[in-house]
Parts: C-alpha cells; structure tokens; sequence
C-alpha cells in the first residue's frame, strides 16, 4: 500500500513457463521483477509496465527426509505450507518471519530473520543449496562450496540475479508445538535492552522479541513488552503427538469467541490513526505489567505468526499508505540511535503506530541487514498529503542510522534513496555485487522497481521482436521511474561501455 504499479503477470508452474516468461521480455524489451508472497513493505517485486513472474504456483515439496529434517522445495511453497508438512514429523522452519504467507523464495531472496536471528543468523544461514534460473536460461547450481559468490549474493539478493527455482534447506528439529514464553513488562529504552540481554545471554531464550510503545517520551521513552521464548526439551510435553499436529496449531476462525477474524480489520480499523493508536498503546503497556512475570505456554504458530491472527490486518489502514522503516544498528549505538529516531519522529508528528524491537548478528552474506546489534521496525500510517513529509523524516532518520553506521533492510523498504547501496555496503560490495549481475544477468533483463530506485536506472533489454510481432501496446515501454535522458549507462558497465540502451 506504500507503492503501486500496472504489470504484465506470469504465473508460471514449470521451469518452461518461466523460461517462456524471459522469452517475451526478451521479444519486447521488456524489464522483469519477481514476485513470491507480495509480503515485503515496499516495491521490491514490483515492475511497472514491465513484466511480473509471480512464482506463487510452483509449491511442489521435493524431497522430505524426516530423519535429517533436509527439504527441498520449489519457491512458491509458503512458509505456512512447509510447516504444516514437517511439523507433525517433529521439524519446524529454522527461521520464520511474522508472517506465514511469505513464500521460502522470497524468504531465501530477501534473506529474512526471525525472533531468534540474535541465535541462529538469517534463513541463508539454514539453506544448504538452491538452483538458480538466469535470465540466459542458465540453471545453476549453488551451495557454500560450488558458485559459492552467487550463494552468498543471491540470498538477500532480492530477485536481481535469477530466479531462485528450488531450495534446500535445514530444518530445525522440535519436541513439542509448543513454546514456554516469558513476557517481561519494560519501563524505558534502558529496561528494554537491558531485559534482552538477560534474555539473550545466560540461559538463553530461542526467540526474543520486543514491543515498544512509539507515543511514549521523556523518562518512559523506550517502555514496552518484551517476550521471551524456549522450545520445550525431551519429556516436556505430555501430549507432542497432539501439539505437533498441524490443526493443533490452526488459530481460533473466532476473536474473542465472536468476531470473525477475517472481519478484524474493520473493528481495528477506528483505532488505526494517532489518537486510537495512542490509546491501544497505553492500554497495552498496561496489560502487559499485569501479564510480566506469567510465564504459560503458547504454540509455535500463534507466538511467531502474531499479524496472520487479523487477516488483512493492513486494510486496517484505509486509504493510507503503510510505510515501514526499519533501522539496524549496532549493539553499541542503538539504544542511543533508537531513542533519537523515535523522538524525531514524534517531533515532526508522524509517530509510528506500531514498534518492535529485534536482537540480531552478523552474517556472512554479500548485502546483508544484518550485523551485530539490534533492529527496531516502525510502521507509520501515512496519508497521501503526507507521503512528502514522510520521505522528509525517511531521508532525517536514514542521516542518522548512516552516521551510526547502520544497515536497511530492502524487504522494509519503501523510501530509501539513489544510491543507499554504496552508502551501506560500500562501493566494493555493490561493485561486486554489480559484477555478479552483469555475469548472469548481461541484457540486464531483472530491474525491479527497488532496483531502479536503489541502484539506479538502466535501459531495459533491446526490442528482438520483429516489429510485426509487438502487441500494439508494448510497441513503446514508457520510461519507467526516469526520464529517458535520464537512462545512463548501466551501473555495471566497464569503462569505455558508456552508452546506455536506447529503448
Ligand atoms: C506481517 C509481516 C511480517 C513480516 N515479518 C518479517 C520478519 O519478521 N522478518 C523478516 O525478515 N521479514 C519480515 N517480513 C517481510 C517478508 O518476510 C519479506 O518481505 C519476504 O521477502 C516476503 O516474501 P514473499 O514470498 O512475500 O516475497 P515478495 O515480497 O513477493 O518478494 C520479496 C523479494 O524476493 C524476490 N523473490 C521472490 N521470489 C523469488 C524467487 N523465487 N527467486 C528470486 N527472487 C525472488 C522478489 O523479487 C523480491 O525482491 C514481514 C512481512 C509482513 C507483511
């Protein structure tokens, strides 16, 4: 809801429909983006006028072995499907996000983290090997040790170098569907990392995660909730056969014994702007001291899938856009970096109506969000006659988490500037990155949208379609987030390949 565009899609099932797909962007000079679950936050599987591979029907399991909890699956499979095919034999995704109906290709992709990423790093930490489908029409094989620059660059490559056609992957092994969760009430920015590092240090906890009151200031600036939880060893459950059945795990079709959940938005929906949000905030901080301390047990579903419990929660929203930002900045300089983020905003009257807060590590892939220290994901509910104030405070906060030597996190995002890349990873990493792309993907054929707008304009692949060929309308592709003096040369081309593509 924070950006939109027109597509021609394709939902391919096979290897040749997605081939196919290729061909025609080939025929007409047409860019490509790739689509999973359409789950992340902004235009990263978006490509106006261009065509979209939307790979959510190719969600064939491959191979399953419930001895090693190894899968290999195709990309369109959700993380919803691969649970609910494991669980019953005891495994579980090593990483999930918060919600089930990312698919495991735009999870590999965009390379999310999860409450335990503090623990165990990203979901590319898990994945053993996948195949990738360049545009050339090149399968390749790719694992820690074989193409091993293209492992570490298309996981958390968000779709720019091919198409992640089937994964690999580790599962985790579990003993029980159930979590032993401590919620622990917090009154300040000081209470809330210092319950993190208790939680994540000695005795440590498998998922940590935090909510953060944004309407909050002065000395109660940072209070929240935070949550603790622990997988339940050997013998600690009575009843595993029961709690690791899928349907043990399936949330209630009511809220509150009455409400239709799919209906929960428009009871949300009053509450989705300052005043309301305020107010839930309040309430919530409030029940949360009576709940600290009450440790119970929870199934895994219901504790990591929280938002999938308001189906289209986001249409709670209305007309406005939802914008999320998420910031990651190192251990030593968030607390400090949070706080002013979170008071720039209040100043400037855009508080974010939700906050969490999340513990991560470093990771050794090529673009990665992720680093030693803490993340804190905002949402902000922004209508239309205040997108330009929001990217105002978007470009305010990102001078911030920059000179704190920070990282985003492109799956987040939806106003990030020309040139965020360099200015996170450093021209060495995009170069290489850059490098790789050129090599699989020379027609630059896979621009999405946060591609353009990160990385910069390129000219989409030359017109091969004899021009008797072309559909009328695909006989001229506008010029797509620039102006067509504006179409450079590509950002990876070698010195003396000036010229960019006429289109
Ligand atoms: C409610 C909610 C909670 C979330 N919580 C978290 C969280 O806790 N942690 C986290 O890390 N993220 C989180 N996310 C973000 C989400 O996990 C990512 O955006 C994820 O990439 C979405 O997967 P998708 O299948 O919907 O892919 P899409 O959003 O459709 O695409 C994501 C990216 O992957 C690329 N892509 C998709 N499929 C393929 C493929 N087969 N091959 C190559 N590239 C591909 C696309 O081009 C795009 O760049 C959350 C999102 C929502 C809506």
């Amino acid at each position: 809801m924070s950006s939109s565009s027109l597509s021609y899609v394709y939902r391919p099932t096979t290897e040749e429909g997605i081939i196919d797909a290729f061909e025609d962007a080939e025929a007409f000079g047409l860019p490509v983006a790739l689509k999973g679950g359409g789950n992340s936050y902004g235009d990263a599987f978006q490509c106006p006028e261009g065509i979209v591979i939307d790979l959510t029907r190719m969600t064939r399991i491959l191979e399953w072995s419930p001895q090693t909890g190894i899968i290999r699956c195709e990309p369109g499979v959700t993380i919803e499907q691969l649970w609910q095919y494991t669980l019953p034999d005891g495994w579980w995704p090593p990483v999930v996000p918060g919600t089930a109906k990312v698919t495991i290709g735009g999870a590999v992709a965009a390379n999310i983290h999860g409450k335990n990423c503090f623990a165990v790093g990203p979901i590319g930490d898990h994945v053993l090997e996948f195949e990738l489908l360049t545009p050339t029409r090149d399968k390749i094989h790719c694992s820690r040790t074989e193409n091993s620059d293209i492992f570490y660059a298309a996981i958390g490559g968000f779709g720019l170098l091919g198409v992640i056609f089937s994964v690999t992957l580790q599962m985790k092994r579990v003993h029980s569907g159930l979590l032993k969760v401590e919620p622990v009430s917090v009154a300040s920015w000081r209470e809330q990392f210092s319950a993190f590092e208790r939680l994540t240090g000695g005795g440590q906890a498998d998922y940590v995660v935090g909510w953060v009151d944004a309407f909050s200031s002065g000395a109660s600036s940072g209070r929240g909730l935070v949550h603790g939880a622990w997988h339940l060893g050997p013998g600690e459950d009575a009843h595993p056969e029961e709690t690791l059945r899928a349907s043990a795990q399936a949330l209630p079709d009511t809220f509150a014994g009455c409400l239709a959940r799919s209906q929960l938005f428009r009871f949300m929906r009053p509450f989705v702007n300052r005043f309301g949000m305020r107010m839930v905030n309040a309430a919530k901080f409030r029940s949360g001291k009576r709940e600290s301390g009450r440790i119970h047990r929870e199934s895994l579903a219901r504790f990591s899938f929280l938002l999938d419990a308001a189906p289209n929660w986001k249409l709670s929203y209305g007309k406005a856009a939802l914008v999320q930002y998420q910031a990651f900045l190192p251990i030593e300089r968030a607390p400090e970096a949070f706080d002013r983020i979170v008071g720039l905003s209040q100043d400037r009257g855009m508080v974010p109506l939700l906050a969490v807060l999340k513990k991560h590590r470093q990771d050794s892939f090529l673009l990665s969000h992720g680093l030693d220290g803490y993340s804190l994901a905002l949402d902000y509910r922004v209508p239309q006659k205040a997108r330009d104030a929001m990217n105002s405070l978007a470009r305010a906060l990102d001078e911030i988490v920059l000179e704190n030597r920070g990282r985003f996190y492109f799956a987040k995002d939806s106003t990030l500037f020309l040139g965020a890349p360099a200015a996170v990873w450093g021209e060495d990493a995009v170069a290489e990155f850059l490098a790789i792309k050129r090599r699989l993907d020379p027609e630059s054929v896979l621009q999405s949208a946060l591609f353009t707008r990160v990385f910069g304009t390129v000219a989409p692949p030359s017109v091969s379609a004899p021009a008797e060929e072309r559909p009328q309308e695909w006989e001229q592709p506008s010029t797509v987030g620039a102006d067509e003096d504006e179409v450079g040369p590509p950002p990876w081309a070698l010195p003396g390949e000036s010229e960019g593509k006429p289109r």
